[in-house]
């Protein structure tokens, strides 16, 4: 896998400021300027850099401003930010490392230890991201864990309430599996688990759509902008998938393979409603599909009245 290049944001109001760090880094990282704090903010947004480089003193806006601002927005608040400033009273740097700086280089700046403090920085933001990746897949299956569903589930309620468009979750949890670790052994078990997600990872490919391990044998699959109808036919697409395998289960009561329960829940959010109505429909859901033979799909509404 070919690795871009680090993005490396440079704001300074004097553009032969900008001009100088440019050219001490312009080899090893793809860098983007601006000359004030308003579009210093729009390339944040749009660029989304590993690192930013922030003069302080800037008309309009100045530099302790934009940094703030980086930092409270929870989209950008992990990228690093350096000022580069000529003000060099403790007080300044003390207020700069304040406001959310990870480090404070004074003016006239040295070439090398700007080069190696850029390194460094973008070094442990690279490992952060790293770990921050980590902490959202779950161990045995690889696929998303449960933090990473909870997480979309908050963001995928807001956005569909905004856009006024339905949120479908399908619940699903894997049948007779306690005979299975039984009858098999629990490393078949974990074997059965990673060829279950992965299936359940390759059927739902709409970009937004989002499988995760929920915790044992169950699972989530969360799809936005997806209606009643659309929900029932993934969920049942699932079902298929997983049975198509023909994974043996010699003790199962219902097949003799692998067989899976799901609940398809759906509801138009609203910002003021919480997202916990469409879990917990999905969650009675499954608990009928099991109710009522397993290996099926029971679907339904999870709207709260008005
Ligand atoms: P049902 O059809 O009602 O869902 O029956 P079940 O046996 O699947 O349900 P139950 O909740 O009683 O048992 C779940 C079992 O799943 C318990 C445990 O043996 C197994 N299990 C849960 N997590 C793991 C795991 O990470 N690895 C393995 N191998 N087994 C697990
Ligand atoms: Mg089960
Ligand atoms: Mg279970």
């Amino acid at each position: 896998m070919t690795e871009s290049r680090p993005k490396i944001l440079v704001v300074d109001d004097i553009p032969s400021n900008v001009h100088v760090l440019s050219r001490i880094l312009k080899d090893d990282y793809d860098i983007y300027f601006a000359t004030d704090g308003d579009k210093a903010l729009e390339l944040v947004q749009t660029r989304l850099p590993d690192l930013v480089l922030l003069d302080i003193m800037m008309p309009g806006m100045d530099g302790y401003e934009v940094c703030t601002r980086i930092k409270d927005d929870p989209a950008t608040r992990d990228i690093p930010v350096i000022f580069i400033s000529a003000k060099s009273e403790v007080e300044d740097e003390t207020h700069g490392l304040e406001v959310g700086a990870i480090d404070f280089i004074t003016k006239p700046i040295s070439p090398p230890i700007v080069k190696a403090r850029v390194r460094n920085h973008l070094l442990l933001k690279r490992q952060a991201d790293l770990l921050r990746q980590l902490s959202f897949l779950d161990g045995l299956t690889g696929i998303a864990n449960r933090r990473r569903f909870d997480e979309a589930l908050l963001r995928e309620w807001r956005r569909c309430a905004r856009s006024h468009t339905p949120l479908s979750l399908v619940m699903l949890d894997v049948d007779h599996f306690k005979a299975y670790n039984d009858h098999y052994g629990h490393q078949a078990g974990d074997e059965c688990l990673r060829a279950i997600a992965g299936v359940l990872d390759e059927q739902t490919k709409r970009p937004g759509d989002l499988v995760a391990r929920y915790g044992g044998e169950e699972f989530v699959c969360l799809l936005p902008e997806t209606d009643g109808e659309g929900a029932l036919l993934v969920a049942e697409r699932l079902r298929e998938a997983i049975a198509r395998q023909r994974l043996p289960h010699a003790v199962s009561p219902v097949a003799g393979h692998v067989t899976i329960s799901l609940g398809a829940a759906t509801a138009r959010p609203l910002t003021e409603t919480p997202s916990d109505s469409l879990y917990q429909a999905a969650d009675l859901l499954l608990y009928e599909a099991k109710r009522a033979g397993r290996n099926r799909v029971c679907s339904g509404t999870a709207d709260v009245p008005a």
